[in-house]
């Protein structure tokens, strides 16, 4: 089954009104590349005013909240999201889970609300450094797959493979390690929705730039892949864009 390349940006902490402007940019971009989906999930300050222009490309959250309102201070619903125009949010992204403790059963919780609300959900897993050389990086990502997947269904779901070592540092897997657990991720998703699974897309996060994303877009079952740093302009992100295409 040939699956549409799937191209996201996540902005993280980074964009302020000015950062519009490369929104537009990416937006342009996207129109030129109709055969690869592109979406950018930037600060939530952004989604409402960057999903009223967007053309060609979805806007998305970095995160939501599990319940779709109430007493949570700082946080922010599913069906909030989807009321500023979000298209998708990423769940369970290595920095939620380090910095903000959040378990497997929390970014399951949030992929089920986000789901809920109508949200396409990007399920972020991946091995730190320590587990990839303690041999544990498959045991890993297998248990994160099983504990943090909905168990409803695979309608609208992606999962992003990003290695923590890989995010941020400039240091890649060999296409090698990325085609053996691509593989692996696929199947435990055959495992869990049957041939459903062989329709959820795999991209590959970490350390991917214009230099890098040709090769790492070729290896077999990566379907795509989630940028941090290089999706913030919107000429290093088109060079990635290309390659998907
Ligand atoms: C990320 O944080 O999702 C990410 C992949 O970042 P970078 O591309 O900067 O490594």
């Amino acid at each position: 089954m040939a699956l549409r390349p799937y191209i996201v940006g996540n902005w993280k902490m980074n964009g302020l009104r000015a950062t519009l402007a490369e929104a537009r940019a990416i937006d342009r971009v996207a129109a030129r590349y109709p055969a690869v989906d592109v979406g950018i999930a930037p600060p939530f300050t952004l989604v409402h005013a960057m999903a009223e222009e967007a053309q060609a490309m979805a806007v998305g959250g970095q995160d939501v909240h599990a319940k779709p309102s109430g007493a949570f201070t700082g946080n922010i619903s599913a069906p909030m999201l989807e009321d500023a125009g979000a298209r998708f949010t990423i769940v369970g992204h290595s920095e939620r889970r380090s910095l903000h403790g959040e378990s497997d059963g929390d970014v399951q919780a949030k992929a089920v609300a986000a789901r809920a609300a109508g949200l396409g959900v990007i399920l972020c897993v991946g091995e730190t450094e320590a587990e990839r050389d303690a041999g544990q990086a498959e045991a890993v990502v297998s248990g994160q797959l099983h504990g943090s997947l909905p168990k409803e269904g695979a309608e609208g779901l992606a999962v992003a493979y990003e290695p923590v070592w890989a995010i941020g540092t400039g240091r890649v897997p060999s296409v090698e390690d990325v085609a053996a657990m691509h593989r692996a991720i696929r199947a435990d998703l055959v495992a869990i929705y049957g041939d459903a699974g062989k329709g959820v897309r795999i991209l590959y996060g970490g350390s991917v730039n214009a230099g890098n994303a040709s090769e790492l877009l070729g290896v077999a079952d990566v379907g795509g892949a989630l940028v941090g740093g290089a999706s913030l302009t919107a000429e290093s992100f088109a060079a990635i864009i290309n390659a998907a295409a």
